[in-house]
């Protein structure tokens, strides 16, 4: 399966053309879908334009940019004009935005030939894409299991082949987590740094878009591109993006100054499957021979992180919902008799379980008299997680972990059990708390064949000091080079 780089020296050299190369991935959608289920939708008659335009550029002597011709995804969470956008949820089922997202109009300008929207966990609540009101996503590597979530579409997707790169949504782990699930590499930025206009909102003070690929490399050009000030999203940073691709080297570090790597101390142990900790381990070896400093780092507020996160994200997740009411979007309910009948029923019957037990909780500690002790309180806590991490980067450059506790387990084992899905991203949520960015790539597989994730963290807008760190690692390994038996 090609690289960004390998197919742009293709369409430069006119080895092969756009239209050849969205086709090859749109036949390989039909070949894998009935397996795999990736795609909600599959937007194959305006791919195929998209890269009519890139050829005719190219035909035309003009220069084209790296993602010019380069099969994407789309997670259905962001707004894409005139193509139905649903967040895997009935309530949203016939929604078709009248605007853009501002990543996808970026991409588009870049010439990046979209070919769907990705499957995801309804409204991205949720771990396994196990709650998507439409479909169930198989993982690549063994088809009874689950891809991760909730951005599991997207990472099964480039997991199969069905398109080189893609965009997920990260609130909690959603693009982490499920890209370890995988075996592909996914990174979450810094708070900020990509544009969330256009992107529904879950908890809009941690959810942030970030890039899937096969390589580091790829996850970078495709950073570059996302990443960047946009005056129509009030948080985004006004920053200058560094020329990620352009910094990445197969060594770490000099002889005069090292690279230095914390080891999060917190995140081995009781509830960590015992391979996953082996792979972690290696891989910090692995780290030690390309020249790195090593350090335990102990970050004790780490694990309070669920139980903030999940008074936090659904918090924001109430009031962000309010907004779908049977009147401004999708679906609404034909049988009602009144106005606030109309509203209680389009809600009941439009959102599923997961969906409605957030906006719960979240009405609850929001509500007078429980907001002092359980939102404020969270807050404070999410202080003291970042706390940590400041002290923590005062003495390492990044650091490392793994990225879930476990590998993909099967479609349907924790529907039970919210709480043990919940713990599931014991090791990515802190990093949304603190707003930093983070990247899961392949460092190794289980006993069943699996894949396991590395996570590399960075300090604020250090994206720079994470991609660094997992391309050399990428480099003096082989892992990322297997692909699924599919
Ligand atoms: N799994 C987490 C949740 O259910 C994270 C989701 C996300 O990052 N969107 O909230």
């Amino acid at each position: 399966m090609a690289s960004i780089r390998e197919l742009h020296d293709q369409l430069v050299n006119k080895e092969r053309s756009a239209v050849e190369i969205t086709q090859e991935a749109l036949d390989r959608i039909q070949v894998v879908e009935p397996q795999i289920h990736s795609f909600l939708c599959v937007t194959a008659d305006r791919a195929l334009e998209q890269a009519k335009q890139v050829d005719a550029k190219i035909a035309a002597g003009e220069e084209i940019g790296l993602l010019a011709g380069i099969p994407i995804g789309i997670k259905d969470n962001m707004c894409t004009q005139g193509i139905p956008t649903t967040c895997a949820s009935k309530i949203l089922q016939n929604f078709v935005p009248p605007y853009e997202s501002t990543v996808t109009e970026r991409l588009a300008k870049a010439g990046a030939v979209m070919v769907g929207k990705t499957n995801l966990d309804e409204f991205a609540m949720g771990g396994s894409t196990e709650n998507s009101a439409f479909q169930l996503t198989a993982n690549p590597w063994d088809l009874e299991r689950i891809p991760g979530g909730s951005s599991g579409g997207s990472a099964a997707a480039v997991a199969a082949g069905e398109c080189t790169v893609s965009l997920g949504s990260d609130t909690g782990g959603s693009i982490r987590q499920p890209a370890a699930l995988c075996g592909v590499v996914g990174m979450k930025p810094t708070y900020g740094l990509v544009s969330r206009y256009g992107l529904v909102a879950f908890a809009s003070s941690l959810d942030q878009i970030g890039p899937f690929g096969r390589s580091v490399e790829d996850v970078a050009i495709l950073l570059k591109e996302i990443a960047g000030h946009d005056p129509k999203d009030s948080t985004s940073l006004k920053v200058e993006i560094p020329d990620y691709p352009s910094l990445l080297k197969p060594e770490l570090g000099s002889k005069k100054q090292k690279f230095r790597i914390g080891v999060i101390k917190e995140t081995f142990g009781e509830g960590v499957d015992p391979a996953i900790e082996t792979a972690v381990r290696q891989a910090i070896e692995q780290f030690k021979a390309l020249g790195a400093e090593v350090q335990e780092i102990s970050c004790p507020q780490f694990r309070y992180g669920v139980a903030a996160y999940y008074i936090i994200a659904p918090s924001e997740a109430s009031a962000n919902l309010a907004r779908y009411d049977g009147v401004k979007y999708g679906f609404r309910v034909e049988d009602a008799e009144n106005l606030m009948e109309m509203y209680t029923k389009t809600r009941a019957q439009g959102f599923g379980p997961e969906v409605k037990r957030r906006i719960m909780i979240g009405t609850y500690t929001l509500s007078a008299g429980y907001y002092d002790a359980y939102y404020l309180k969270a807050q404070k806590v999410r202080t003291l997680i970042k706390q940590d991490f400041e002290n923590a980067f005062a003495k390492v450059d990044v650091l490392v972990c793994p990225t879930s506790p476990t590998t993909a387990f099967k479609t349907g084992e924790k529907k039970d059990d919210p709480l043990g899905m919940y713990l599931l991203d014991l090791m990515t949520i802190p990093v949304n708390l603190a707003g930093l960015p983070g990247l899961s790539l392949p460092c190794g597989f289980d006993d069943k064949g699996l894949p396991i994730g590395l996570q590399i963290i960075g300090n604020v807008l250090r994206e720079d000091l994470v991609l660094q760190a997992s391309y050399a690692y990428e480099q003096a390994t082989d892992w990322h080079k297997q692909t699924p038996p599919l």
